[in-house]
């Protein structure tokens, strides 16, 4: 088939109404969230089931031309924008978005691939339960987009990644066959599980239409605090003693560097600082529990007090209303704002042992600030699982030509990398690799594991076709 008869073939399948090419309606589909990429397609496909997805899959197979599956569009790292230079059809789970099931008695609920997170946040608690990935883009993003990137979010570290949040999947294969996995066990013994090689493939294996999820308790009761600390050592042994007091209730330790906790006040005037001790580290908390009788707050206070010495917690506010806890939650979700405004960044989605990062926080503000003086080195992350996010913030006026400032992206890159390696770390915790890694993951990942990922992804998808030029 020509490139204008497989988009009629398409056409064909799907509905002309949803097969999109005018420049006009492409733009959104071709271009990333953060405008970084700028891609083309001969067509946007919008199948509305699985049967269309894997007859759209199998038309462009034999017509040798590229997928490039798309939930929400709002990854990090390019991994859903078409490569201009490859023939590329960008398929938009968007019409699928039914919730197809739900079993209370076994916790789990069936949806399409197309539903945005939101939506199964809503339905979860329509029910009275929890569905707890927490993503500041849950309003657009895709469970698909979810399962394809292994998301992480706010509250990975009581629920762990999208991963852990996976009973069954289904998905469409490269050469347009239907894969049922859509099974609702906890366990499963039965040999190689290909959903976990689904889960995180970012779109390389195939396109995923539906899956099962794991639903939990909701919460009744929740607190947020934020605390000052001396210093990242301090906000470390606080989360150790929180551990040993709230175990798995601590549902977000969020750590932020003094440096970025005064940029965001200062980058957004309507942020009011809670707190009246400087401090050079911040922790932000929320501890959550499904038993309303649990008094948490007296609970957090007496534990606060207590590591007021043996810590050296500086100050500390308990948010006391919705709109407080709140206020709080607005100071840490202003990060990104903020840091676009202040200049050029380069910022790393690290992870690291936890009880490594300070010996990461330590190493790469030294050696980010003793090779680029002009930079300014700021730290957020989520620290209860050991992802850091180092952001090194470069006047705009100093870079004004971009391949200068990619040079010099690169060069905080190798810094950075090399001591995370040293740290066993990995330079990917939750945003994946998509376009804007693949180099740095062929530096950086053991030569036997991306043997075998590069071995895996033939046996899958022998024509390269699926999301061509993302990850390998
Ligand atoms: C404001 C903001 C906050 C964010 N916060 C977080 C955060 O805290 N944690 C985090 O992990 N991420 C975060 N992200 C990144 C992003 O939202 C997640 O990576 C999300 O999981 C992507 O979902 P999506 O549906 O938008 O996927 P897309 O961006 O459309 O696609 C991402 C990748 O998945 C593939 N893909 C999408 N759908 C499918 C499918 N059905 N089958 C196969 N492959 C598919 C694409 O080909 C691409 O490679 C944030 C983004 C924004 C804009």
């Amino acid at each position: 088939l020509g490139h204008a008869q497989l988009c009629d073939a398409i056409a064909q399948i799907v509905g002309v109404a949803n097969v999109l090419s005018d420049p006009q309606d492409t733009e959104r589909y071709v271009v990333d969230a953060r405008r970084r990429y700028f891609g083309a397609a001969l067509c946007i496909a919008r199948p509305a089931d699985t049967r269309q997805v894997s007859n759209v899959v199998e038309v462009c197979a034999k017509a040798g031309v590229a997928i490039v599956p798309q939930g929400g569009n709002t990854g990090m790292c390019g991994g859903a924008t078409p490569d201009p230079d490859i023939p590329s059809v960008v398929l938009s789970l968007e019409r699928m978005n039914r919730i197809r099931d739900l079993d209370l008695a076994n916790g789990s609920l069936t949806v399409d691939a197309g539903c945005r997170l939101a939506d199964v946040q809503k339905a979860a608690d329509d029910v009275g339960r929890l569905f707890p990935l927490s993503l500041g883009s849950e309003g657009a993003c895709q469970i698909g987009g979810n399962i394809a990137t292994n998301a992480g979010g706010t509250a990975v570290l009581r629920y762990g990644p999208m991963r852990d949040l996976v009973l069954g999947l289904e998905a469409v294969l490269p050469d347009g066959r239907i894969w049922n996995g859509l099974r609702g066990l906890r366990k499963d013994n039965t040999g190689y599980d290909l959903k976990h090689l689904m889960i995180g493939s970012e779109g390389t294996l195939g396109v995923i239409t539906g899956a099962v999820l794991k639903l939990f308790a909701r919460p009744v009761t929740s607190v947020t605090a934020l605390v000052a600390v001396g210093s990242i050592h301090g906000a470390l042994d606080l989360l150790g003693e929180m551990r040993r007091s709230f175990g798995e209730r601590i549902t977000t330790f969020e750590v932020m560097s003094k440096n970025e906790y005064e940029l965001v006040l200062d980058q957004n005037q309507t942020l009011r600082n809670p707190l009246a001790t400087h401090a050079n580290w911040f922790v932000f908390l929320e501890i959550t529990d499904s038993l309303a009788a649990f008094d948490i707050r007296t609970a957090l206070v007496e534990q606060l007090a207590n590591a007021d010495s043996s810590i050296g917690v500086l100050d500390a506010v308990i948010a006391e209303t919705l709109s407080q806890a709140e206020q709080i939650w607005k100071i840490r979700h202003g990060v990104t704002e903020a840091n676009l405004k202040a200049g050029a960044a380069v910022s790393h989605d690290t992870s690291v042992p936890v009880s490594r990062i300070a010996d990461f926080v330590i190493a790469s503000e030294k050696e980010i600030a003793g090779r680029f003086p002009d930079a300014g080195v700021y730290f957020v992350g989520h620290a209860g699982d050991g992802n850091i996010h180092v952001i090194a913030i470069f006047p705009r006026e100093s870079y004004p030509d971009e391949a200068r400032f990619s040079q010099v992206a690169g060069q905080v890159n190798a810094i950075v990398d090399e001591i995370t390696a040293s740290l066993g770390g990995s330079i990917s915790a939750e945003h994946g690799i998509g376009r804007s890694n693949r180099v740095r993951l062929a530096e950086r990942k053991d030569p036997v594991e991306l043997e075998f990922m590069r071995r895996i992804k033939a046996m899958f998808d022998p024509q390269h076709l699926m999301n061509p030029g993302k990850v390998l």
